[in-house]
């Protein structure tokens, strides 16, 4: 039987590629220090004889007794409130934290697929956007703490597939949405869903006039999937490449939660970027992959999830590190 150790195993995303692995035979070790994540996502795992959870910060050093066949770093802040909130953290999960499991995919000879973002384009000038762009980023702007330890990700997990011969996997994940995002994490999705839930208006960082492209989780979790199993070793965009501005999105999730509430105006946070839309003609190519679950129909399943949430949850949801 494969042994995969899963970073991030309580978060949003780490938590569903639990359950793809499972599903797939795997036996799953799950690790996750809790500081954005939730037990609760993972709770149903623990009956599971194939999974195994460690509670750990993995900017530590990382210890993980017997074979392991993949590793997939999935830890690290990911919502731009979390991240502005906890920015040391941040920096040292990407950095410090890649270079534990890193060295653990060495020792293991384990093959190691991290989680990079669409950030490292940052305020992208090139549009869409393709792996052969370089980025835009403010190293010392508020989501440089992002930005740059997933550019740091990448150049030291390439460093160790050129001089250690360790097999690597990159892929560049674009905004991803579904159930088990948290509430309170101040992505757009959430915030919208939340708000609406709550009777609260649904607040527009700026004039809305910014774009994202949204793609729902069990579309990503199949690409990583089949990144993790192919032998390309370079970059790979995961993404939907659906693109919406976010006035058009606001309006969306007010039509499909059925809300009187109206949109109000916030001001846009320093470097958000103005639009991003995945490029993704090399994961068509090199994985045969491309999203199968439009906007509607995964608005539709996340907001089922949202509405499933007691009163309490909904209540508590203001964000956690206010
Ligand atoms: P999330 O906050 O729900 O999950 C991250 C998990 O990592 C949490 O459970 C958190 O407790 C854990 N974690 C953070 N620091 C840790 C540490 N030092 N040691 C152990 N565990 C730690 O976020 P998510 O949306 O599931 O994102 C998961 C990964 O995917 C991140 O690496 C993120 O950068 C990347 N990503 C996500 C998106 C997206 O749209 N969801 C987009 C681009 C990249
Ligand atoms: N946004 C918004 N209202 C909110 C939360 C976010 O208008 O309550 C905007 C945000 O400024 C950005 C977009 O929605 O332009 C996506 O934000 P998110 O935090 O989800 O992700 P990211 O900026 O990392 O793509």
């Amino acid at each position: 039987m494969k042994r995969v150790l899963i970073t991030g195993a309580a978060g949003f995303l780490g938590s569903h590629l639990c359950d793809r692995f499972l599903k797939e035979g795997y036996f799953v070790i799950g690790m996750d220090n809790l500081i954005t994540g939730d037990l609760k996502n993972i709770e149903h795992l623990f009956k599971e004889k194939n999974f195994e959870f460690y509670h750990h910060d993995v900017s530590k050093f990382v210890f993980v007794p017997g074979q392991l066949d993949y590793i997939l770093h999935f830890a690290s802040p990911a919502s731009p409130i979390d991240y502005l909130k906890i920015p040391i953290q941040t920096l040292k999960v990407g950095s410090l934290g890649t270079h534990n499991l890193l060295g653990l995919a060495r020792v293991k000879n384990a093959r190691i697929l991290v989680a990079s973002t669409s950030e490292v384009y940052g305020d992208p000038l090139v549009h869409p956007q393709h792996e052969d762009y370089w980025g835009h980023v403010n190293p010392i702007g508020p989501r440089g703490v992002y930005d740059e330890a997933k550019r740091f990700q990448e150049a030291i997990t390439m460093a160790y597939h050129t001089f250690h011969g360790v097999e690597t996997r990159i892929v560049r994940i674009f905004n991803t949405y579904g159930p088990r995002m948290r509430l309170n994490d101040g992505r757009v999705l959430p915030a919208f869903i939340g708000q609406a839930l709550r009777g609260e208006d649904l607040t527009i960082f700026g004039d809305g006039s910014q774009t994202r492209s949204f793609c729902y989780v069990d579309d990503l979790v199949e690409g990583i999937y089949r990144l993790l199993l192919s032998d390309y070793h370079l970059p790979v965009n995961i993404g939907n490449p659906d693109e919406i501005t976010i006035r058009d999105f606001a309006e969306e999730i007010i039509r499909l939660t059925g809300t009187n509430q109206k949109v109000v105006n916030h001001p846009l946070p320093q470097d958000d970027p103005k639009q991003r839309q995945p490029d993704i003609t090399r994961a068509r190519e090199v994985l045969g992959w491309e999203p199968g679950i439009d906007r509607s129909e995964g608005l539709r399943r996340t907001y089922e999830y949202f509405r499933g949430l007691s009163p309490e949850e909904l209540r508590n949801s203001a964000h956690r590190f206010a």
